[in-house]
Parts: C-alpha cells; structure tokens; sequence
C-alpha cells in the first residue's frame, strides 16, 4: 500500500511522534499505572500539563507580559459569540474574507451594531480586500487571518487603529507574529496545534471588564483567566496532546523554522500548479495561503476531476477534495506536512499530466 499523507483541512495531520506520545498516555500517564484519560484534572500531574502547555505556548509566540493564554471547549465557533460577549459595547468591525468569518460577522450582530469594512464575497473570496477604513470609534476589529476553504491569508500582522482580533485557527504557529498587535487571538486547536476537543485563546488582560452587559460565568474569559483554564474540568487529552505539538514545535526550531518549511511547501506546490497545463490555482497569487492551498482543473480538463481525485487517492493522497464552495483541490499543507508529502502530491500531477 502507498504510504499515505493527509491532506485533509481538519482535523488533519499532526507529527506522528505527538500521536504516538498521546496515545502512550492514554494507556499510562508517564509510569504511574493510570490513564491520562481517568486521572483529575486537578492532580498535580495534570496541572504540570497544563502549567507547560501554557508557558510552552507563551515561550514559542513570544507573548507580551499581560496576556493570558486558555484552553477551553466550543471550537473556534464559541468564540465567534465569546468575543462580541466580552468585547462589544456599540459598534464592531469585520473583514469579511470568506464562511468562517462570515460566521462570525453573523454573531457579532446579536450583540450590537457590525460594520462590515470590506468583503471579497462577490469573488468567491479569492482575495483579502486592502482598501478599507477601520471605523476609530469600533470596540474592535475582527480578521481570518487564514481563509481555511478559499486558501486566502494575511500573513503580516495589520495594523489596526481599535483592538485587534483574530481568529487564526488555521495558521496559527507557522509564522512567527507580533502578538503585541493584537489584542485577542483565538482559534480551535484541530488544524495546527493538536486534535479536536480543545479551543486556544490568546488574551491581552486589559481588554476585558469594559462591556455593561452581564456575561453568563463560563462565556466570561474573567472566569477562566482567574483559573488558570481550570474553572472547569478542561479537555484534558487534547490539552495534552497540544502540549506534545508545542514541544515538537520547539524541537523542530520554533515557528521561524516552521514558516521556512511552510514556504518551501507552498513554493513546490504552487510552482507546480503554475506550470502543469491540467491546473490553476483558485486564489489571487499575492494572497495565496501557505497553509491551503486551493486549485481546479483548467477549463478544458475539468471532466478529469474526479478520474485525478481517484488517480492522486490511489497513491496515498488523503484528503486533498476541495472544499464544495470551490469545488477541485485542496492541499492543506500544516506545519506537520512533510516535504516529501508535497512532493509525492507533485508527482502524481506530472505523472497524470503525461498521460493526458
Ligand atoms: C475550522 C475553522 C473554524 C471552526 O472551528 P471549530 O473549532 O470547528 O468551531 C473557524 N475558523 C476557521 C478559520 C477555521 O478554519
């Protein structure tokens, strides 16, 4: 059989050693004969866990003093009504780049006025709109920095003239960033950092406490703050299983390593794209994702779709369907894609070329 490599959007792939250094715990938790799965969350072997992971996380983003990092449950999609719960008094502002911020544009409208600076919807989201003014007197500002299903993303930190916010649940630790921009960071952990089950949440401590409006205990990121993620009991495997990501991470060099990995994929994969006559790619080429990288048969192949989707499955590509709003091909590239994977994908594009 091929050996397969997951291209898949999320949950996808994560470093075989980080799977293998989960699954050991959840049979026995380093040697003392439990479960990482049975034992407390409040044990002190668990709080070790916890302790790391955030520290680890801190150390490798280089965050600021004054922030806090959390782990928490819901998905990036909780989020989408946490930051307007806690952050939006009268007016938000949205960059609307494509379903996921979309989504989150929708939720924001529950809780007070939404103004959506720009969109690139009447394109089928292939770009990131530039030319937008931030309203000064919004409470925030809200972007995606990475286009999950349209293969988009910002990969400079912007500069904002009200409170950043971003969702960067699909790029986050591939580049370095300057987490002092941003005001809060979220995203859910399935994409880059660890399996399902378990949500980051990057917060600078000063923002909170200035909405009127009452927020229910757990939708309060006060709550969770003053407990260390531990108001309640937290998504213990999962939070151990990004702690094994974080510690590959460092291993590997830290993000800085992680974003030259990311261009070297990208750059394989997109030159190829480019080149081979059967493709194109679907993104604007200045705002092409490093992390999804999207593309569909030229015009005159398209009846070759689904006879390419068998041919590259077939030797052991996973995963790699676009998502239906964009119909074609999606190679999602995460920091755990090795090079060969990307190549291995090349190959079968060049091999399904000449026999075209
Ligand atoms: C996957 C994804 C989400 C949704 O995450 P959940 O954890 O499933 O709620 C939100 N935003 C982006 C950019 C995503 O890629």
């Amino acid at each position: 059989m091929a050996k397969k490599y997951n291209f898949g959007a999320g949950p996808s792939i994560l470093p075989p050693q980080v799977i293998n250094a989960t699954a050991e715990a959840c049979k026995d938790f380093q040697g003392i004969g439990l479960s990482l799965m049975e034992i407390s969350h409040r044990s002190k072997d668990f709080q070790a866990v916890m302790d790391q992971a955030q520290a680890l996380f801190k150390e490798i983003l280089n965050i600021p003093e004054g922030y806090s990092v959390l782990f928490l449950g819901g998905g990036a999609s909780l989020q989408f009504c946490m930051v307007p719960y806690n952050l939006l008094e009268k007016k938000a502002a949205y960059l609307n780049t494509g379903v996921w911020a979309k989504k989150a544009l929708k939720e924001a409208k529950l809780f007070g006025e939404v103004v959506e600076v720009a969109s690139s919807a009447e394109q089928n989201y292939t770009y990131i709109p530039k030319d937008y003014t931030v309203p000064a007197d919004a409470d925030y500002f809200h972007i995606t920095t990475n286009n999950t299903i349209y293969g988009t993303e910002i990969r400079k930190d912007l500069d904002s003239p009200v409170p950043l916010v971003a969702d960067m649940s699909s790029d986050i630790f591939s580049r370095p960033i300057d987490v002092s921009k941003y005001a809060l960071i979220y995203g859910g952990a399935q994409k880059n950092l660890s399996m399902a089950g378990v949500t980051f949440v990057i917060v600078r401590d000063d923002i909170l406490g200035k909405v009127t409006r009452p927020i229910p205990t757990m939708l309060d990121y006060r709550t969770h703050i003053d407990k260390g993620s531990m108001f309640n009991t937290p998504p213990v495997v999962p939070i151990y299983c990004a702690l094994q990501t974080l510690l590959w991470i460092k291993e590997k060099g830290g993000v800085g390593e992680m974003e030259k990995l990311a261009q070297k994929r990208a750059a394989i994969l997109y030159e190829e794209i480019d080149r081979n006559k059967l493709f194109k790619g679907t993104a604007a080429a200045e705002d092409r994702s490093l992390m999804n990288i999207c593309f569909v048969m030229n015009d005159e192949y398209k009846e070759l779709e689904s006879e390419f989707l068998q041919f590259a499955g077939a030797k052991g590509m996973v995963g790699i369907k676009g998502h239906r709003s964009v119909g074609g091909f999606r190679a999602s590239c995460y920091n755990a894609m090795p090079v060969e994977g990307v190549e291995a994908l090349v190959a079968c594009m060049k091999e399904f070329e000449a026999q075209h």
